[in-house]
């Protein structure tokens, strides 16, 4: 063993792990795809300012998670990427994607890091994919990218989980209610905890968020936001409602939701899992209008989007049963080598059936006959293509099938053909 160990809060993804991520990786490429959204792939950092003019300082990620830097002494600082709606926007911007007033359909599957205390379904690396969808901001936006991400957890076979959706309103209506919320807790200050003394001074619409059963309480008997909304505020909401209605996609309105961060109008929302413990949001998105601005463009580009985080969504997927039987990379075909001196004839077997696309493993390490067979069953292959003398003299190899023990000889052509077959092939998603 090594003195090494991977650092608290990130881990290793060994291939048998490896093979559900691309599974879910697929399903999100083709899903995002067929609704027309096309891969971005920006930078793993940034200047730190992007990350507090973008998510704001008053925020958690900000105020506190952020892994910053100074790579040159003289520099600028920067962060690893604790999110990417940011980065996304920064990037669009610099290449000037709005200049002709386009709709630009994004998304994105990446690492993501913030300094938290590493836990259950709390890493310090992470991964998320998420869509962006740039350029237009209406009910029928966000609504799109709410589906897609709904289509995407039920073509994985996820089930009961719950999307939580709220409405933000605008950043008017948000003042006065921000106004309204710290008049109303003044009297209650001194039962607060200190985060909702904070919360309540800083960034009020978070202390809505609060875990503390003490503040839910108030919190449930505090104004709302929905009320101090203007008719077309509500209307916008009501739409979003509609599509999801139409689609049915199931939802619980809760005006408890606001989200860590700030740059969100109007809808918001978040999906929680039933499979997981105190961490159980797995993903959440919303309306977020006024970033682009923020982030210093001279034009307004209204935005939507979502980010899921991988993590739990497998941790999900797993206890719901759903990787039990994924693909896995394993070889279709083992080369046995009946006797060494014909090592070199194996090897340009295995090439061959490489070159013919047959998924093919052969022993480099002159293994006997017999522990050639135990790695063929270690590593699942189907089949075992005997190689000895007789094999080398007249050209017909024997195939055994390893599930059935059947064994059939044939002709290299007729092999090819036959391993090339669909029925000859393991079946993938079984
Ligand atoms: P957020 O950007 O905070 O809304 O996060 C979106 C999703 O990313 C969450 O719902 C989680 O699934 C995932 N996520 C956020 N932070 C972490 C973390 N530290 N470790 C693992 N997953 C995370």
């Amino acid at each position: 063993m090594s003195q090494f160990q991977s650092v608290k809060g990130t881990r290793d993804i060994f291939p048998e792990e490896a093979v559900r991520w691309q599974y879910v990786e697929e399903v999100v490429h083709r899903l995002a795809a067929l609704h027309g959204f096309r891969e971005i792939r920006i930078p793993l950092f940034e200047y730190t300012e992007l990350f507090q003019r973008g998510i704001g300082s008053t925020t958690d990620i900000v105020g506190k998670e952020m892994f910053s830097f100074q790579p040159d002494p003289q520099g600028r600082s920067v962060t690893l990427r604790p999110e990417m709606t940011a980065g996304v926007m920064r990037a669009a911007l610099q290449k000037n994607l709005f200049s002709l007033g386009t709709v630009h359909k994004l998304y994105y599957i990446g690492e993501l890091f913030r300094k938290e205390r590493p836990q259950a379904g709390r890493q310090r690396q992470f991964s998320q994919f998420g869509a962006e969808l740039l350029g237009v901001s209406s009910p029928a936006a966000v609504a799109e990218v709410i589906t897609m991400m709904m289509q995407i957890f039920s073509s994985l076979g996820l089930k009961g989980l719950r999307l939580r959706i709220n409405t933000l309103g605008d950043s008017e209506e948000r003042a006065r209610f921000r106004e309204a919320l710290q008049g109303w807790f003044a009297p209650f200050h001194d039962i607060l905890d200190e985060a909702s003394k904070e919360r309540l001074e800083k960034n009020p619409l978070r202390i809505l968020d609060s875990k503390n059963p003490a503040i839910q309480e108030l919190v449930a008997r505090a104004p709302r936001l929905y009320d101090y909304l203007k008719e077309s505020s509500l209307r916008d909401f009501e739409k979003v409602l509609f599509y999801l209605d139409e689609r049915n996609i199931a939802y619980d309105i809760d005006h408890r939701l606001v989200r860590g961060l700030d740059y969100y109008c109007h809808t918001a929302f978040e999906v929680t899992s039933p499979e997981l413990g105190a961490q159980d949001a797995i993903g959440g998105g919303g309306r977020y209008d006024a970033l682009a601005r923020e982030l210093g463009s001279a034009t307004d580009v209204p935005a939507s989007g979502f980010a899921v985080g991988m993590e739990r969504l497998l941790i999900t997927m797993e206890k719901q049963g759903l990787l039990a039987e994924l693909p896995s990379d394993v070889p279709l075909v083992y080369v046995v080598v009946q006797q060494q001196d014909l090592l070199d004839n194996g090897l340009q077997l295995a090439w061959q059936l490489r070159q013919a696309g047959i998924t093919t493993e052969i022993d480099l390490a002159g293994k006997s006959m017999k522990a050639q067979m135990r790695e063929a069953n270690r590593v699942h292959a189907s089949y075992a293509l005997f190689l000895g003398a007789t094999e080398y003299a007249t050209g017909c190899y024997s195939l055994k099938n390893l599930a059935t023990s059947e064994q059939i000889t044939l002709t290299l052509d007729a092999m090819l053909q036959f391993l090339q077959e669909p029925k000859a092939q393991k079946p993938f998603y079984s």
